[in-house]
């Protein structure tokens, strides 16, 4: 540790070996993840058909660079347009590089329109990522403190309210898009409301702005559909996807349709290392073993019956404001802050993560099965009940 900049206060246990929702550590103790390494681990750990892939993809071709052309690269681009209703595809190596693409894109497109100071509208609480442009897109002071200058062409506005929409487009005229989460992750597990978002997708028809969606963590199944916004029949301009994408080796992607699909053009955009063949090859690979199992279903109803189950349990809960999420995305809020709990949740073999001081958010993998979500909700109980007494 004495070698690592210090971005991160690990906690203390060091993991050997995975297998399915499973991990364990060096001293055999095992574990329920039930965090998915921030909702990366789509198949779990170690699923057999996706490590005998990655085997053979090694083995046959990492990377060559986007000098060449790359099958693998335009064939994900084929099956994520596919999935998604959208036209082409960017490929980058994480999420914050997935939204930096989806941010220049929207500036061009303003400076098409002939506008200076082209704005994209963002939101209270948003996550965005933590390159400059996309930390000043975020919503939380202690991502962009300290890192002033911040960005210029954000503006910013209250989530899930739809009078400052409203009032935001009739008094500025420098927007060009607008940028949102579904559910905002890292912000506390809010949940866009329908109306909010069908408002956005009618303000950004009716003034010419691109809608922006940033998926990143809500897609590739976890809420029960490919993206969130299949549940409201809603179709992004630019949408970006990463985190569980390849279920583990890291790659990012910008997707877009319609005006947005002609606004780059050779060495405008570019990434070494993003597209290439291995990267690519797996995440073809992760959404074939999707697709093969039915398990954005299994998604669907394990989210359901976990959500049930928590919301039922901790009803009467003296210390549980709410519950909430979609399929398997659910965060729990405390009325008082709760770091503690994550280290708790150790010693009682579970794996959760505290965000915003007192959400414990869960996003266990796609693989989730009953008596594994009965897992869960009987170690909560006992977790937070050692809370209480404890605090
Ligand atoms: C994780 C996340 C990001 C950032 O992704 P990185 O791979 O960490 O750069 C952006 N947006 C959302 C919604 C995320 O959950």
């Amino acid at each position: 540790m004495k070698r690592l900049l210090f971005t991160y206060d690990p906690l203390p246990v060091t993991f050997t070996r995975g297998e399915g929702v499973w991990l364990w550590d060096e001293k055999g103790n095992r574990y329920l993840d039930a965090i998915s390494g921030i909702g990366i681990n789509l198949l779990g750990h170690e699923n057999p058909e996706w490590v005998s892939f990655v085997q053979q993809q090694a083995a046959k071709l990492v990377h060559v660079s986007n000098l060449y052309q790359i099958p693998e690269k335009e064939l994900l681009a084929e099956v994520l347009c596919h999935k998604t209703g959208m036209d082409k595809a960017f490929f980058a190596n994480s999420g914050s590089e997935a939204n930096e693409c989806a941010i220049k894109l929207a500036r061009l497109y303003g400076h098409r329109k002939h506008f200076d100071n082209p704005s994209i509208l963002v939101f209270e609480n948003a996550f965005h990522g933590r390159t400059l442009a996309t930390l000043t897109a975020s919503g939380h002071r202690q991502v962009q403190a300290g890192f002033e200058p911040l960005a210029s062409g954000f503006a910013r506005a209250p989530f899930n309210d739809m009078n400052a929409l409203k009032q935001i487009a009739n008094s500025r005229n420098d927007i060009v898009a607008v940028m949102v989460e579904p559910i905002q992750g890292a912000g506390g597990i809010h949940v866009a409301s329908e109306q909010f978002l069908r408002e956005i997708r009618q303000l950004c028809d009716k003034h010419d702005w691109l809608m922006i969606v940033d998926e990143i963590q809500t897609g590739m199944g976890r809420t029960g559909k490919f993206l969130y916004c299949q549940h409201l029949d809603i179709k992004p301009d630019i949408l970006t996807l990463s985190k569980g994408l390849a279920n583990g080796i890291p790659i990012g992607v910008c997707l877009t349709q319609g005006i947005a699909n002609e606004l780059f053009a050779p060495d405008k955009h570019g990434s070494t290392s993003g597209g290439n063949p291995f990267a690519c090859a797996v995440a073809l690979q992760t959404l074939g073993i999707i697709d093969k199992y039915d398990l954005m279903n299994n998604a669907s109803i394990q989210g359901e019956n976990l959500l049930k189950a928590l919301q039922e349990q901790f009803h009467h809960h003296p210390l549980v404001k709410s519950v909430r999420g979609k399929g398997l995305m659910i965060g729990i809020e405390l009325n008082k802050p709760c770091k503690e709990i994550s280290k708790i949740s150790l010693q009682h073999g579970l794996l959760v993560n505290v965000i915003q001081h007192n959400i414990i958010r869960l996003l266990p993998p796609l693989v989730i099965q009953s008596q594994e979500v009965a897992y869960i909700c009987e170690k909560l109980n006992i977790i937070l009940k050692q809370f209480e007494t404890e605090s």
